[in-house]
């Protein structure tokens, strides 16, 4: 029986898979996306490069930080330094899926706990299973979805736990939207509009500006479930009080992220149910980004080894 499954292959579950693999664990990841990284996301359209989700890798944590700061520097923000992979964000998380076991495109629409182990269920209906233990990386809410016919105390503990989505438009100019590499404007609308093209290895024709477009909390939280084409209309409208002629618009698209930021994290790095096996993890225990997820992943993946149960 493998050792242990994993539902999410963002930082949080990948860096928790790599320290058990090491250790000699037989981990199985599953991820819904057809890619691994989550959050820390790259969207490609033609030659251009969008990091739709966190724009860059940043930290105070040593460890975290030797993760990234031997890719190229990004210099957005005069108060940290920002780095990423050329490729884009979600390089970093490429390179550390590499050696693990990962089913792609595979949605757990349930578990359950049975005498000889868990198992899980995909959206097609094929099982697999049975695993020792089981850890769950998604969102906080998509987790409290998978875990809500058992009986376990974390679900109380989950209860507190709040995301907040955000709306962000990918777009190309011909004329430069704003003179900086990141701008984080005081706005209804806009939060943060990151300038793609500033990022290292990514200016392939001077006259084309791309850019992410990021919305405020507050707007994403009362417009979530608006249409995409209507979203589009206000943030292009909503540009015009940031920047004054961007030109022709070369491309445009906006994607919606349910669960993008925590608005009240756990306060801890995980919870585990010994009894059961189970684990819940992610960036939304610790709240402060993609730095928390991994170190997320990290402290379960040690407790994991270091309490004999796996
Ligand atoms: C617009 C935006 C801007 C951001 N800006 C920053 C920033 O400036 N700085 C920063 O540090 N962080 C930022 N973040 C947050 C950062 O990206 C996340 O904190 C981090 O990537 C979360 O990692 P994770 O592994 O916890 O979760 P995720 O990356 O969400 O990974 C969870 C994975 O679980 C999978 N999954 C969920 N449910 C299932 C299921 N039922 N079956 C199978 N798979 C499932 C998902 O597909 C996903 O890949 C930003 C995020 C967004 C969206």
């Amino acid at each position: 029986m493998p050792d242990l499954a994993i539902i999410g292959a963002g930082i949080c579950g990948l860096r928790c898979a790599e320290i058990l693999q090491a250790a000699g664990i037989t981990v199985e990841l599953f991820d819904k996306g057809r890619g691994v990284g989550g959050r820390l996301a790259t969207r490609r359209h033609d030659h251009w490069r969008f990091d739709h989700g966190a724009p860059s890798l940043h930290g105070e944590t040593a460890h975290w930080c030797q993760r990234f700061h031997h890719y190229p520097a990004w210099d957005c923000d005069s108060n940290a330094r920002h780095y990423l992979p050329e490729l884009g964000v979600n390089q970093l998380a490429k390179d550390i899926a590499e050696p693990l076991s990962i089913q792609r495109g595979c949605q757990i629409e349930s578990i359950e706990r049975r005498s000889t182990g868990w198992y899980l269920v995909n959206q097609h209906g094929s099982e697999h299973g049975p695993y020792a233990n089981l850890v769950i990386t998604a969102p906080c809410p998509q987790t409290q979805v998978l875990i809500k016919t058992l009986d376990t105390p974390i679900t109380k503990s989950l209860a507190d736990v709040h995301m907040t989505p955000a709306w962000v438009m990918m777009l190309v100019t011909t004329l430069p939207m704003i003179t900086t590499q990141e701008l984080r404007p005081t706005h209804d609308v806009i939060r943060r509009i990151s300038a793609e093209h500033s990022k290292p290895g990514r200016c392939f024709n001077p006259e084309e500006y791309s850019y992410v477009v990021e919305t405020t909390v507050a707007w994403s939280k009362e417009h979530e479930e608006n249409n995409p084409i209507d979203v589009q209309t206000t943030l292009l409208a909503s540009l015009q009080d940031i920047t004054s002629n961007m030109g022709q618009l070369l491309h445009c698209a906006v994607h919606r992220w349910r669960y993008a930021h925590t608005g009240r994290a756990l306060g801890q790095p995980y919870l585990f149910d010994s009894d059961l096996g189970l684990a819940v993890a992610g960036d939304w225990c610790l709240g402060i980004g993609a730095e928390g997820a991994y170190l997320s992943g990290e402290a379960l993946a040690k407790m994991l080894l270091e309490s004999g149960g796996l």
